[in-house]
This record gives structure tokens, C-alpha cells and sequence, in this order.
């Protein structure tokens, strides 16, 4: 069996900081979603990451939010998360916690 290894490492490159109630410039909805799909606290100062990766043809997109010491992650480019990817990846996020 082979084991398919990466061509080039991955890190996590910070994009913002906020609360839900301000909302984050990148995305028009998701504050909105994140208060109405999940129990993340209103008033938590959240940081937004996203893969950082410097190879134009990688695939790889994915967003992390994280507040205290929680993780919750989204495997969408941080602009194209939909109302679904948010409601689906919260139920997965609270099976695993
Ligand atoms: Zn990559």
C-alpha cells in the first residue's frame, strides 16, 4: 500500500480577528450563520485562519475558527462557505467533542 504523502508542507496563516456581532469583511453571511447553526459565544473574541500554501495548482482550502481553546474547522476557502457548510461542519465538530 502506498501512502500518498504531500508534495509541500501546510500551515495555518491568520486572517482575522472578531467577535460575531461585527461580522467579518471577507464573508457578508457567515457571522450571521455561525450565531444561528452554532453555540459559539457572541461575545468570544474569535481568530479566522485559513491553509496557507504556496502552490497554485494545490487543491487544499480550508478554514479554521478558533475561540479559546476550541477548533472548529471548515473545509471551504474562507469567501465560499455556505450556509450548509456551516450547519453540516458544526454537527461533525460536536459528534467529535
Ligand atoms: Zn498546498
Amino acid at each position: 500500500m502506498t501512502v500518498l504523502k504531500p508534495s509541500h508542507e501546510h500551515g495555518w496563516k491568520s486572517v482575522t480577528k472578531g467577535k460575531l456581532s461585527s461580522g467579518f469583511p471577507f464573508h457578508p453571511k457567515l457571522a450571521e450563520w455561525l450565531s444561528t447553526y452554532t453555540t459559539i459565544p457572541k461575545d468570544s473574541e474569535l481568530e479566522i485562519l485559513e491553509v496557507s500554501c504556496g502552490e497554485v495548482s494545490c487543491p487544499t482550502e480550508e478554514t479554521l475558527i478558533v475561540w479559546g481553546k476550541q477548533e472548529f474547522r471548515i473545509s471551504r476557502k474562507k469567501e465560499m462557505i455556505s450556509k450548509m457548510d456551516v450547519d453540516l461542519s458544526w454537527k461533525r465538530f460536536v459528534e467529535k467533542s
